[in-house]
């Protein structure tokens, strides 16, 4: 495949790239941290960034421990739908919730934070898991004239996976780069994110597939 440019009109969405994701984290996601050096890489090439950051409340909707006899894991029938549990994660002010101390991207642009509504989830960065409460992300992005949505980080099954399929709903083009992320791997849920992002359009694609931009270095002082 011919290697992809990067325009003004793209953008890198770096998701939730915390520290409970990783390594002795909260809910560490197998081989988390790998993401780290490839997505500081990757950033060089976008002069336009975006962090997400998952940012609950104590006691979340989300979180097993909210509701009796449950375990992570687990669904449950939320007003809104299926609801997986999950240990405790990203509070709200906790380290936990803080990027990885090795991401390194000062040039990012927005920080967009997620999972703050207590009773509400929100695996994508675009809409909450009622499916219909907006972050505000897609009106950002169509008012600064984005048009290509390139998608990175944690979790591959779930946040990124939402968060690209949401962005082809919001008629936007998804590229999923596949080597800068990594799964949770809950039984069948990467292979039904492959058949949705098939389904919907989502391109998967690896880090090598940008093309280097000559111009890199965007975090390097003096840009315009
Ligand atoms: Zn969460």
């Amino acid at each position: 495949m011919e290697k992809m440019a990067i325009s003004d009109k793209d953008t890198l969405l770096v998701i939730d790239v915390q520290r409970d994701f990783c390594a002795a984290g909260a809910l560490a996601i197998p081989d988390g941290d790998a993401v780290v050096p490839i997505v500081n890489q990757l950033a060089q090439h976008f002069r336009h960034v975006i962090l997400t950051q998952d940012w609950h409340t104590p006691g979340h909707h989300s979180f097993a421990a909210s509701h009796v006899h449950r375990h992570p894991y687990e669904t449950i029938q939320a007003p809104y739908g299926e609801q997986t549990l999950w240990p405790d994660h990203c509070v709200q002010g906790t380290p936990g919730a803080d990027f990885h101390p090795d991401l390194d991207i000062p040039h990012a642009e927005l920080i967009l934070r997620k999972g703050f509504r207590p009773n509400i989830d929100s695996y994508s960065a675009f809409l909450e898991n009622d499916k219909t409460t907006p972050t505000g992300l897609a009106g950002y992005l169509r008012e600064r004239g984005f048009q290509r949505i390139f998608l990175v980080g944690l979790a591959y099954d779930y946040c990124v996976r939402f968060s690209a399929v949401d962005a082809v709903r919001a008629g936007f083009s998804a590229f999923v780069i596949e080597d800068a992320c990594r799964a949770v791997g809950l039984p069948g849920s990467v292979e039904a994110t492959g058949q949705e992002f098939a389904e919907l359009g989502v391109k998967r694609i690896q880090a090598t597939d940008i093309q280097p931009c000559l111009e890199s270095n965007f975090s390097s002082a003096g840009l315009s």
